[in-house]
């Protein structure tokens, strides 16, 4: 197919009846011009409100779970109103009760069990997609288009790894085509649930949250689109994280490999696995603010117009670094750090930076909090004989770090980085816990103190002079 371009609608683009329109109108343009896929989020707010729902009815709290089902019924049959007049009104509405009666049987097993099962909660919050896409495509039905809400459930195929989900990308390639191919060429505009999938056999999954990106970067690939657009509620990928940082510039272009890195060490604007599919087709991308669609926006390319040094700076909070040293020098340092990175691979804990140093051969990781307890358990057992033995220091949990990424293709060959960044962040008495940088010279990782991160992100991003450099590319700046 020719020059399909795939858009992707997060849940602030989706957020109301006003932002629904908004989103269809643009589908509607850029439909009048080319084949076009989207795919949405379920609108801001309904994901965090499914699972909430959820954990009230885990618990027995009958009344709370009540209030929030209410909630979700009364927001979809709100907006839908909104959208709609009349009679046009009531296959949505009919749509949007059976998908919360469908959600209220799942939650009520829930709380009659007395827990979560994942995979019951993969299909529940789902759902919250499902109602975005329907009323969508209700919406852009009345005003005379041919539109049709699309159930990724049915076209993308995963594993059965719940809650974080790896699609099988030929079954998904296969399904992908043989579904939307022909409606693209009839010229419908199919809106497409993000976020969501299914195993071979048929069990709902999700692709772990803003999984939506995700869907969407893949469902390019599949169907070899020519351009990818996201649309978000920021002007593009920024030099900082907008919520951290007050001045912040829009990068006009970055690599895949930049956005990437980005995304994987905490910029929200991306989820960190939106990349991998276009990079093998060479897709590229768009991040654009469907609340100034006129603006330019982000482009993501395999290659970038861009000055020297580190471009952007991004965060992680929520991280937990493990340490372990040897106590005796008999231990091969080596061994033992080849065992723990395979015992945590084989556990699926993901290791965020790994830094080792002295002759003695201490290491860390840095880890997800959430995933902190099953790191460390996993360590302990890879290493009982030697820790029973005294030949190790038992392993040392910081919980009070965070991660700091420095990103920048330009960084490579560029001397005196590294020394900025960390006068910057020791200028504002903070305490660099561990540091790691890859050949690639792509990324600096710093580990500082957590109660310093937000501000350790202000000095780096201004000492590298990131807001001036995207604003006046034309202008080399010291770094
Ligand atoms: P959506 O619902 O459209 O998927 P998200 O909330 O997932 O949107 O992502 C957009 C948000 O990401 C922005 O509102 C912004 O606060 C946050 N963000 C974090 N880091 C960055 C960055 N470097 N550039 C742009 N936005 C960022
Ligand atoms: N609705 C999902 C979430 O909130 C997926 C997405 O928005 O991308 O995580
Ligand atoms: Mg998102």
């Amino acid at each position: 197919m020719n020059n399909l371009l795939v858009m992707k609608f997060g849940g602030t683009s989706m957020g109301s009846a006003k932002r629904i329109r908004n989103a269809a109108q643009i589908t509607a343009e850029q439909g009048a011009k080319r084949p076009v896929l989207t795919v949405v989020s379920a609108m801001s707010g309904v994901t965090d409100l499914l699972i909430d729902t959820l954990k009230h009815a885990e618990v027995g709290d009958t009344g709370g779970m009540e209030e929030k089902l209410q909630e979700l019924e009364r927001r979809h049959v709100e907006t839908c109103h909104d959208l709609l007049a009349g009679d046009s009104c009531s296959p949505a509405l009919e749509e949007i009760h059976r998908t919360v009666a469908g959600f209220r049987r799942i939650a009520k097993a829930m709380h009659m069990l007395g827990e979560r099962p994942p995979r019951s909660v993969d299909e529940a919050i789902a759902f919250g997609e499902h109602l975005s896409s329907t009323l969508m495509a209700a919406y852009l039905r009345s005003q005379g288009f041919d539109s049709e809400a699309v159930n990724c459930k049915e076209i993308i195929v995963t594993d059965a790894v719940f809650g974080n989900a790896t699609p099988l990308v030929e079954p998904t390639r296969e399904k992908a085509r043989a579904r939307l191919l022909p409606m693209l060429e009839r010229g419908v505009l199919p809106i497409a649930t993000g976020f969501n999938g299914a195993t071979v056999d048929g069990q709902p999954t999700t692709l772990g949250r803003g999984g939506s990106d995700f869907t969407a970067s893949l469902l390019a690939a599949c169907l070899d689109a020519t351009e990818l657009w996201i649309w978000t509620d920021v002007d593009g990928i920024m030099t900082a994280d907008p919520r951290l940082v007050s001045n912040p510039a829009v990068l006009r272009e970055v690599t895949y490999r930049e956005a990437a890195e980005l995304a994987y060490n905490g910029a929200k604007v991306l989820h960190p696995r939106t990349l991998a599919p276009l990079i093998e087709k060479n897709i590229p991308a768009w991040s654009k603010n469907s609340f100034a669609p006129e603006k330019p926006g982000t482009r993501i390319g395999a290659t970038a117009n861009a000055p020297q040094g580190a471009r952007a700076v991004t965060s992680m909070g929520n991280v937990a670094l493990l340490s372990i040293e040897p106590a005796s020098p008999v231990i091969s340092g080596a061994r033992i750090m080849a065992r723990c990175l395979e015992a945590l691979a084989n556990a699926g804990a993901e290791v965020l930076m790994f830094s080792s140093s002295s002759y003695r051969q201490s290491f860390c990781v840095l880890v997800r909090e959430s995933e902190l307890e099953m790191a460390k358990e996993c360590l302990e057992s890879a290493l009982t004989i030697e820790l029973a033995h005294g030949y190790l220091k038992p392993v040392e949990v910081d919980t009070n770090v965070g991660l700091l990424a420095i990103v920048g293709e330009g960084m490579q060959g560029t001397p005196g980085i590294a020394g900025r960044v960390f006068t910057a962040i020791s200028r504002e008495n903070i305490n660099i816990k561990a540091i790691a940088q890859g050949s690639s010279e792509l990324t600096i990782a710093v580990v500082v103190r957590r109660d310093g991160l937000e501000k350790a992100v202000r000095a780096v991003h201004a000492e590298c002079k990131m807001a001036e450099k995207a604003n006046h590319p034309e202008v080399e700046c010291a770094l």
